[in-house]
Protein backbone atom coordinates (compact mmCIF):
# COMPACT_ATOMS: atom_id res chain seq x y z
CA UNK A 1 0.00 0.00 0.00
CA UNK A 2 1.10 3.31 -0.94
CA UNK A 3 0.13 5.41 2.03
CA UNK A 4 -0.68 9.37 0.71
CA UNK A 5 1.73 10.24 3.73
CA UNK A 6 4.42 8.94 2.16
CA UNK A 7 3.93 11.45 -0.15
CA UNK A 8 3.16 14.57 1.60
CA UNK A 9 6.21 13.65 3.77
CA UNK A 10 8.22 16.36 2.73
CA UNK A 11 5.83 19.43 2.70
CA UNK A 12 3.21 19.95 5.59
CA UNK A 13 0.32 17.60 5.27
CA UNK A 14 -2.23 19.09 3.71
CA UNK A 15 -6.14 18.22 5.47
CA UNK A 16 -7.62 15.65 3.61
CA UNK A 17 -11.75 15.54 3.54
CA UNK A 18 -13.60 12.35 2.76
CA UNK A 19 -17.09 13.12 0.62
CA UNK A 20 -19.36 9.54 0.49
CA UNK A 21 -21.96 9.85 -1.72
CA UNK A 22 -24.48 6.65 -0.24
CA UNK A 23 -24.73 4.12 -1.87
CA UNK A 24 -24.54 3.12 -5.85
CA UNK A 25 -24.72 0.34 -8.35
CA UNK A 26 -27.47 -2.27 -7.07
CA UNK A 27 -27.86 -0.70 -3.81
CA UNK A 28 -30.02 2.25 -4.78
CA UNK A 29 -31.05 3.74 -1.48
CA UNK A 30 -34.53 5.08 -1.27
CA UNK A 31 -36.22 6.31 -4.25
CA UNK A 32 -38.31 8.98 -5.45
CA UNK A 33 -40.56 9.12 -8.70
CA UNK A 34 -38.01 9.42 -10.84
CA UNK A 35 -34.81 9.35 -9.27
CA UNK A 36 -32.99 7.16 -6.56
CA UNK A 37 -31.63 8.49 -3.96
CA UNK A 38 -27.74 7.10 -4.86
CA UNK A 39 -28.41 9.58 -8.08
CA UNK A 40 -29.06 12.50 -5.79
CA UNK A 41 -25.92 11.25 -2.90
CA UNK A 42 -23.60 11.67 -6.02
CA UNK A 43 -24.93 14.87 -8.01
CA UNK A 44 -24.88 16.57 -4.17
CA UNK A 45 -21.53 15.15 -3.57
CA UNK A 46 -20.00 16.24 -6.69
CA UNK A 47 -20.86 19.52 -6.04
CA UNK A 48 -19.63 19.87 -2.69
CA UNK A 49 -16.70 18.33 -3.72
CA UNK A 50 -16.00 20.73 -6.57
CA UNK A 51 -16.52 24.03 -4.33
CA UNK A 52 -14.21 22.50 -2.11
CA UNK A 53 -11.92 22.25 -4.78
CA UNK A 54 -12.64 25.44 -5.91
CA UNK A 55 -12.21 27.54 -2.30
CA UNK A 56 -10.11 25.70 -0.66
CA UNK A 57 -7.74 24.01 -2.97
CA UNK A 58 -4.88 23.05 -0.38
CA UNK A 59 -7.37 20.60 1.12
CA UNK A 60 -7.13 16.85 -0.53
CA UNK A 61 -10.57 15.86 -1.38
CA UNK A 62 -11.42 12.05 -1.72
CA UNK A 63 -14.26 10.83 -2.91
CA UNK A 64 -15.83 6.93 -2.17
CA UNK A 65 -17.40 6.72 -5.69
CA UNK A 66 -17.35 9.23 -8.79
CA UNK A 67 -19.73 7.14 -10.28
CA UNK A 68 -22.91 4.80 -10.19
CA UNK A 69 -21.14 1.85 -8.60
CA UNK A 70 -21.32 -0.01 -5.83
CA UNK A 71 -19.09 0.47 -2.70
CA UNK A 72 -19.44 -1.47 0.42
CA UNK A 73 -19.50 0.47 3.48
CA UNK A 74 -16.73 -1.14 4.92
CA UNK A 75 -14.77 0.13 1.94
CA UNK A 76 -16.19 3.81 2.26
CA UNK A 77 -14.44 3.27 5.96
CA UNK A 78 -11.04 1.98 4.63
CA UNK A 79 -10.67 4.55 1.99
CA UNK A 80 -10.94 7.40 4.78
CA UNK A 81 -9.33 5.59 7.46
CA UNK A 82 -6.36 4.93 4.90
CA UNK A 83 -6.04 8.32 3.64
CA UNK A 84 -5.91 9.01 7.68
CA UNK A 85 -8.27 11.42 6.77
CA UNK A 86 -9.11 14.62 8.81
CA UNK A 87 -13.34 14.55 7.96
CA UNK A 88 -15.75 11.72 6.89
CA UNK A 89 -18.97 13.35 5.58
CA UNK A 90 -21.96 11.17 4.08
CA UNK A 91 -24.81 12.56 2.23
CA UNK A 92 -28.17 10.83 2.23
CA UNK A 93 -31.77 11.32 1.16
CA UNK A 94 -34.15 9.86 3.84
CA UNK A 95 -37.29 8.18 3.91
CA UNK A 96 -40.51 7.75 6.02
CA UNK A 97 -44.01 6.02 5.81
CA UNK A 98 -45.13 8.88 7.52
CA UNK A 99 -45.18 11.15 4.02
CA UNK A 100 -45.60 14.46 6.33
CA UNK A 101 -42.24 13.95 7.09
CA UNK A 102 -39.93 16.57 5.85
CA UNK A 103 -36.35 18.17 6.56
CA UNK A 104 -32.80 17.61 7.40
CA UNK A 105 -31.21 15.58 10.01
CA UNK A 106 -27.55 14.77 10.45
CA UNK A 107 -26.20 11.97 12.42
CA UNK A 108 -22.46 11.59 14.48
CA UNK A 109 -20.97 9.11 16.86
CA UNK A 110 -21.55 10.02 20.64
CA UNK A 111 -19.12 9.09 23.11
CA UNK A 112 -20.52 5.95 22.86
CA UNK A 113 -19.86 5.50 19.69
CA UNK A 114 -17.36 3.17 20.30
CA UNK A 115 -18.15 0.91 22.47
CA UNK A 116 -15.83 0.08 25.18
CA UNK A 117 -13.15 3.12 23.80
CA UNK A 118 -15.06 5.86 23.69
CA UNK A 119 -15.01 8.45 20.70
CA UNK A 120 -12.12 10.77 20.72
CA UNK A 121 -13.58 12.08 18.11
CA UNK A 122 -17.40 13.14 19.44
CA UNK A 123 -17.19 16.78 19.71
CA UNK A 124 -15.44 17.32 16.62
CA UNK A 125 -18.14 15.26 14.87
CA UNK A 126 -20.88 16.88 17.12
CA UNK A 127 -19.33 20.43 15.85
CA UNK A 128 -19.46 19.28 12.17
CA UNK A 129 -23.55 18.16 12.54
CA UNK A 130 -24.23 20.94 14.07
CA UNK A 131 -22.96 23.77 11.69
CA UNK A 132 -24.57 21.56 8.65
CA UNK A 133 -28.05 21.86 10.70
CA UNK A 134 -27.52 25.10 11.44
CA UNK A 135 -26.42 26.08 7.82
CA UNK A 136 -29.83 24.59 6.54
CA UNK A 137 -32.26 26.16 8.61
CA UNK A 138 -29.90 29.49 7.91
CA UNK A 139 -31.02 29.09 4.53
CA UNK A 140 -34.86 28.13 5.18
CA UNK A 141 -34.27 24.20 4.81
CA UNK A 142 -36.91 22.49 7.80
CA UNK A 143 -35.25 20.81 10.18
CA UNK A 144 -36.47 17.33 11.17
CA UNK A 145 -34.80 16.08 13.96
CA UNK A 146 -31.88 18.00 13.62
CA UNK A 147 -28.31 16.97 15.21
CA UNK A 148 -28.50 13.26 16.32
CA UNK A 149 -26.34 11.01 17.97
CA UNK A 150 -26.26 7.18 16.59
CA UNK A 151 -23.85 4.36 15.61
CA UNK A 152 -24.37 4.25 12.18
CA UNK A 153 -21.74 2.13 10.38
CA UNK A 154 -19.63 4.42 8.42
CA UNK A 155 -19.47 7.25 11.82
CA UNK A 156 -18.64 4.24 13.81
CA UNK A 157 -15.84 2.95 12.08
CA UNK A 158 -14.33 5.92 10.52
CA UNK A 159 -11.24 6.81 12.94
CA UNK A 160 -11.89 10.85 12.73
CA UNK A 161 -14.70 13.66 13.35
CA UNK A 162 -17.49 11.99 10.74
CA UNK A 163 -21.06 12.88 10.37
CA UNK A 164 -24.04 11.39 8.42
CA UNK A 165 -26.72 14.02 6.87
CA UNK A 166 -29.82 13.50 5.66
CA UNK A 167 -30.82 16.02 3.47
CA UNK A 168 -34.26 15.53 2.75
CA UNK A 169 -37.34 13.29 2.51
CA UNK A 170 -37.95 11.55 -0.93
CA UNK A 171 -41.13 10.45 0.82
CA UNK A 172 -43.03 13.77 1.06
CA UNK A 173 -43.89 15.49 -1.89
CA UNK A 174 -42.23 19.24 -1.12
CA UNK A 175 -39.05 17.62 0.02
CA UNK A 176 -39.22 15.68 -3.13
CA UNK A 177 -40.23 18.53 -5.79
CA UNK A 178 -37.38 20.70 -4.07
CA UNK A 179 -34.39 18.11 -3.69
CA UNK A 180 -35.05 16.33 -6.82
CA UNK A 181 -33.90 19.67 -9.15
CA UNK A 182 -30.88 20.74 -10.18
CA UNK A 183 -31.77 23.95 -8.24
CA UNK A 184 -32.06 22.27 -5.09
CA UNK A 185 -29.39 20.00 -4.94
CA UNK A 186 -27.27 22.62 -5.87
CA UNK A 187 -28.41 25.19 -2.98
CA UNK A 188 -28.10 22.18 -0.56
CA UNK A 189 -24.61 21.73 -1.92
CA UNK A 190 -23.92 25.19 -1.05
CA UNK A 191 -24.98 24.46 2.69
CA UNK A 192 -23.32 22.00 3.25
CA UNK A 193 -20.24 23.61 1.40
CA UNK A 194 -20.48 26.68 3.87
CA UNK A 195 -21.13 24.51 6.83
CA UNK A 196 -17.35 22.72 5.97
CA UNK A 197 -15.97 26.21 5.32
CA UNK A 198 -17.32 27.00 9.46
CA UNK A 199 -15.61 23.57 10.31
CA UNK A 200 -12.81 24.65 8.72
CA UNK A 201 -12.36 28.05 10.29
CA UNK A 202 -13.33 27.29 13.81
CA UNK A 203 -10.85 23.86 13.98
CA UNK A 204 -8.04 25.33 12.31
CA UNK A 205 -8.27 28.85 14.33
CA UNK A 206 -8.56 26.08 17.36
CA UNK A 207 -12.28 28.15 18.41
CA UNK A 208 -14.02 25.05 17.75
CA UNK A 209 -14.32 24.32 21.53
CA UNK A 210 -16.14 27.67 21.86
CA UNK A 211 -18.24 27.34 18.76
CA UNK A 212 -19.53 24.20 19.79
CA UNK A 213 -20.78 25.31 23.10
CA UNK A 214 -22.53 28.36 21.64
CA UNK A 215 -24.22 26.08 19.01
CA UNK A 216 -25.41 23.97 22.09
CA UNK A 217 -26.71 26.97 23.54
CA UNK A 218 -28.67 28.51 21.15
CA UNK A 219 -29.95 25.71 19.13
CA UNK A 220 -33.52 25.27 19.56
CA UNK A 221 -35.20 22.12 20.61
CA UNK A 222 -35.67 20.42 17.31
CA UNK A 223 -32.03 20.68 16.75
CA UNK A 224 -31.32 19.13 19.97
CA UNK A 225 -29.14 15.98 21.00
CA UNK A 226 -31.28 13.17 21.44
CA UNK A 227 -29.62 10.19 22.47
CA UNK A 228 -31.35 7.50 20.96
CA UNK A 229 -31.43 5.53 18.00
CA UNK A 230 -32.69 5.39 14.55
CA UNK A 231 -34.80 2.77 13.74
CA UNK A 232 -37.96 4.07 12.25
CA UNK A 233 -36.70 5.70 9.04
CA UNK A 234 -34.56 5.11 5.71
CA UNK A 235 -33.51 2.03 4.52
CA UNK A 236 -29.88 1.24 2.63
CA UNK A 237 -26.59 1.55 3.46
CA UNK A 238 -26.49 3.69 6.45
CA UNK A 239 -27.14 1.31 8.79
CA UNK A 240 -25.04 0.63 11.86
CA UNK A 241 -24.77 -3.26 12.22
CA UNK A 242 -22.10 -5.93 11.39
CA UNK A 243 -23.88 -9.13 12.08
CA UNK A 244 -21.03 -9.83 14.98
CA UNK A 245 -22.78 -7.13 17.16
CA UNK A 246 -26.22 -8.24 15.87
CA UNK A 247 -27.18 -9.52 19.84
CA UNK A 248 -26.60 -5.94 21.58
CA UNK A 249 -28.04 -3.74 18.61
CA UNK A 250 -31.02 -5.69 18.67
CA UNK A 251 -31.38 -4.52 22.38
CA UNK A 252 -30.70 -1.33 21.62
CA UNK A 253 -32.93 -1.20 18.73
CA UNK A 254 -35.65 -2.41 20.83
CA UNK A 255 -34.96 0.18 23.31
CA UNK A 256 -34.34 2.78 20.87
CA UNK A 257 -37.81 1.93 19.54
CA UNK A 258 -39.71 2.68 23.24
CA UNK A 259 -37.83 6.28 23.14
CA UNK A 260 -38.56 6.87 19.23
CA UNK A 261 -41.92 6.23 19.90
CA UNK A 262 -42.76 8.63 22.54
CA UNK A 263 -40.38 10.96 21.00
CA UNK A 264 -42.18 11.54 17.71
CA UNK A 265 -44.42 14.65 17.24
CA UNK A 266 -45.61 16.04 14.47
CA UNK A 267 -43.67 17.96 12.65
CA UNK A 268 -45.21 21.15 12.36
CA UNK A 269 -42.83 22.81 9.82
CA UNK A 270 -44.40 25.51 7.95
CA UNK A 271 -41.37 26.34 5.88
CA UNK A 272 -41.91 25.38 2.09
CA UNK A 273 -39.51 28.44 1.52
CA UNK A 274 -36.92 28.24 -1.06
CA UNK A 275 -33.23 28.05 0.49
CA UNK A 276 -31.73 31.00 -0.03
CA UNK A 277 -28.04 30.02 -1.13
CA UNK A 278 -25.27 32.12 0.93
CA UNK A 279 -21.94 33.39 -0.73
CA UNK A 280 -18.96 31.45 0.16
CA UNK A 281 -16.66 33.44 1.92
CA UNK A 282 -13.99 34.25 -0.80
CA UNK A 283 -10.73 32.62 0.35
CA UNK A 284 -7.37 34.80 -0.27
CA UNK A 285 -5.26 32.07 -0.32
CA UNK A 286 -2.54 31.64 -2.44
CA UNK A 287 0.31 30.87 -0.07
CA UNK A 288 3.24 28.65 -1.58
CA UNK A 289 2.51 25.92 0.81
CA UNK A 290 -1.11 25.44 -0.62
CA UNK A 291 0.34 25.63 -4.06
CA UNK A 292 3.25 22.41 -3.34
CA UNK A 293 -0.14 20.48 -1.63
CA UNK A 294 -1.85 20.87 -4.68
CA UNK A 295 0.51 19.99 -7.08
CA UNK A 296 0.94 16.89 -4.36
CA UNK A 297 -2.63 16.22 -4.45
CA UNK A 298 -2.85 15.98 -8.40
CA UNK A 299 -0.35 13.35 -7.92
CA UNK A 300 -2.14 11.54 -5.26
CA UNK A 301 -5.31 11.90 -7.22
CA UNK A 302 -3.46 10.42 -10.39
CA UNK A 303 -2.35 7.48 -8.28
CA UNK A 304 -5.71 7.11 -6.76
CA UNK A 305 -7.83 7.49 -10.12
CA UNK A 306 -5.91 4.46 -11.29
CA UNK A 307 -6.60 2.30 -8.19
CA UNK A 308 -10.20 3.47 -9.15
CA UNK A 309 -10.56 1.89 -12.08
CA UNK A 310 -8.97 -1.63 -10.62
CA UNK A 311 -11.60 -1.50 -8.62
CA UNK A 312 -14.63 -0.62 -10.40
CA UNK A 313 -13.53 -3.87 -12.78
CA UNK A 314 -13.86 -5.66 -10.02
CA UNK A 315 -16.20 -8.25 -9.32
CA UNK A 316 -18.36 -7.42 -6.09
CA UNK A 317 -19.68 -10.93 -4.45
CA UNK A 318 -22.65 -10.47 -1.79
CA UNK A 319 -25.08 -12.87 -0.09
CA UNK A 320 -28.89 -13.59 -0.86
CA UNK A 321 -31.06 -13.98 1.52
CA UNK A 322 -34.05 -14.61 -0.33
CA UNK A 323 -36.15 -12.84 -2.95
CA UNK A 324 -39.26 -11.03 -2.34
CA UNK A 325 -41.94 -8.61 -3.92
CA UNK A 326 -41.16 -5.17 -1.74
CA UNK A 327 -38.06 -3.75 -0.15
CA UNK A 328 -38.88 -4.23 3.96
CA UNK A 329 -37.35 -1.72 6.11
CA UNK A 330 -33.45 -2.44 7.74
CA UNK A 331 -34.54 -4.38 11.25
CA UNK A 332 -37.67 -6.29 9.75
CA UNK A 333 -38.63 -9.12 11.51
CA UNK A 334 -38.40 -11.34 8.43
CA UNK A 335 -34.35 -10.14 8.37
CA UNK A 336 -33.82 -12.33 11.61
CA UNK A 337 -30.92 -9.96 12.80
CA UNK A 338 -28.92 -9.95 9.90
CA UNK A 339 -28.39 -6.26 8.68
CA UNK A 340 -27.90 -3.62 6.68
CA UNK A 341 -29.48 -4.96 3.69
CA UNK A 342 -30.02 -3.63 0.01
CA UNK A 343 -32.01 -4.55 -2.60
CA UNK A 344 -31.63 -5.43 -5.82
CA UNK A 345 -33.82 -5.86 -8.86
CA UNK A 346 -34.35 -9.39 -10.13
CA UNK A 347 -37.15 -9.51 -13.19
CA UNK A 348 -40.32 -8.38 -11.41
CA UNK A 349 -38.77 -9.50 -8.07
CA UNK A 350 -36.14 -8.26 -5.77
CA UNK A 351 -33.16 -9.78 -4.09
CA UNK A 352 -32.82 -9.05 -0.31
CA UNK A 353 -28.90 -8.75 -0.24
CA UNK A 354 -26.67 -8.65 2.60
CA UNK A 355 -22.61 -7.52 2.63
CA UNK A 356 -20.56 -6.52 0.01
CA UNK A 357 -16.93 -7.48 -0.57
CA UNK A 358 -14.43 -8.35 -3.41
CA UNK A 359 -12.50 -10.74 -1.04
CA UNK A 360 -14.32 -14.28 -1.96
CA UNK A 361 -13.08 -15.74 0.95
CA UNK A 362 -14.33 -13.25 3.35
CA UNK A 363 -17.85 -13.78 1.69
CA UNK A 364 -17.90 -17.74 2.05
CA UNK A 365 -17.02 -17.24 5.67
CA UNK A 366 -19.55 -14.78 6.22
CA UNK A 367 -22.42 -17.45 4.09
CA UNK A 368 -21.70 -19.75 7.13
CA UNK A 369 -23.20 -17.57 9.74
CA UNK A 370 -25.60 -16.56 7.75
CA UNK A 371 -27.13 -20.02 6.91
CA UNK A 372 -27.48 -20.49 10.52
CA UNK A 373 -30.43 -17.91 10.27
CA UNK A 374 -31.07 -18.46 6.32
CA UNK A 375 -30.26 -22.05 5.06
CA UNK A 376 -30.65 -21.31 1.21
CA UNK A 377 -28.48 -18.02 1.56
CA UNK A 378 -26.04 -18.14 -1.15
CA UNK A 379 -23.52 -16.48 -2.95
CA UNK A 380 -24.49 -13.62 -5.81
CA UNK A 381 -22.05 -11.64 -7.75
CA UNK A 382 -21.99 -7.77 -9.38
CA UNK A 383 -19.66 -6.80 -11.90
CA UNK A 384 -20.86 -2.67 -11.51
CA UNK A 385 -24.32 -3.19 -11.89
CA UNK A 386 -24.31 -6.54 -13.85
CA UNK A 387 -25.66 -9.70 -12.04
CA UNK A 388 -22.80 -12.14 -12.80
CA UNK A 389 -21.81 -15.95 -11.99
CA UNK A 390 -19.88 -16.20 -8.96
CA UNK A 391 -17.65 -18.78 -11.81
CA UNK A 392 -17.83 -15.49 -13.72
CA UNK A 393 -16.38 -13.79 -10.88
CA UNK A 394 -13.91 -15.97 -10.18
CA UNK A 395 -12.43 -15.81 -13.68
CA UNK A 396 -12.28 -12.76 -13.76
CA UNK A 397 -10.31 -12.91 -10.78
CA UNK A 398 -8.11 -15.03 -11.41
CA UNK A 399 -7.32 -13.56 -14.94
CA UNK A 400 -6.00 -10.52 -13.26
CA UNK A 401 -3.51 -12.44 -11.03
CA UNK A 402 -1.91 -14.09 -14.05
ZN1 LIG B 1 -29.25 6.45 2.32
Amino acid sequence: MLFPLLLFAQGKRPLVWVIDAGHGGHDQGTKGKNITEKEINLKVSQEVVRLIRKHKPGIKVITTRKSDKFVSLAERCRIANNARADLFLSIHVNWARKKNLRGTETFYAGNNGRPKRGNPNASKSELLARLLQNNYAASGRPIYRGVRTNRLYVTANTNMPAALTEIAFISNSADAAYITTDKGMKETARMIFNALMEYYTTTQNKTHTKTLSTLRSTRDKKSGVKNSIRVSVNSGGSSPIVVEDEETDTKQAKAAEKKTEKAKSAESNTGAKQAQSKKPQAEKTSKPAEKTAKAETKTAQKTSAKQQKAKEAQPVFSIQLFSCTAEMKQKDKRLKGVWPVTFAKDGKKLKCLYGGTTDYQKIKNQLKTIRKKFPDAFIVAYLGEKSITTAEALKIINEKKK
